[in-house]
């Protein structure tokens, strides 16, 4: 029995509980970490998804920023893919510590927009996890942490590298 109330990526709860789509024998999530997503059930018994996890988000977060509401975890695009956890394993997702910084900077560019003065507190944007392929926030706090270091990002006193804003070091990498 598929349980529509919590995301099977993450396990957080679900503000909104999961759709079954019978015709497509696939559950339909809407999750604040991983975003919207179709996932059938033979993929969540797939040995593989567990160990992914992070590579799928990263990938929901892509299809999701591409303007795919539904992307189908797992799914294999008739023509396209053989198998689907191989193909995602090849794909071109931030691996090393530099590109997960580079990644990051651009998250936080994205969530500013032009208003350069903003705080960001990290833990408003669960979907920040996805971007630079992290297993948690702690991640995150990590990453900010190496970019304080950087002097990419400055933190707000009492909340080191939870409530930052970017400098202008940061802008210009
Ligand atoms: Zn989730």
């Amino acid at each position: 029995m598929t349980d529509i109330t919590r995301c099977p990526i993450c396990l957080t709860d679900l503000t909104e509980n999961a759709i079954v789509l019978q015709h497509k024998d696939a559950t339909r999530y809407k999750c604040d970490v991983c975003g919207q997503f179709d996932v059938s059930h033979f993929t969540l018994i797939d040995s593989r998804f567990d160990s992914l996890k992070p590579l799928i988000r990263a990938w929901i977060r892509r299809q999701n920023k591409l303007g795919i509401p539904h992307p189908h975890v797992g799914a294999n695009i008739e023509g396209a893919s053989i198998d689907w956890f191989e193909d995602l394993k090849r794909m071109n997702f931030p691996k090393t510590v530099n590109e997960k910084i580079n990644a990051l900077l651009e998250a936080y560019a994205d969530i500013i927009k032009d208003d350069y003065n903003k705080i960001i507190k990290v833990n408003q944007y669960p979907n920040l996890i996805a971007e630079i392929v992290g297993k948690n926030l702690e991640d995150i706090i990590g990453l900010n942490q190496l970019l304080a270091d950087l002097g990419y990002i400055w933190s707000v006193p009492g909340h080191p590298n939870v409530h930052i804003r970017m400098t202008a070091k940061g802008w210009l990498h």
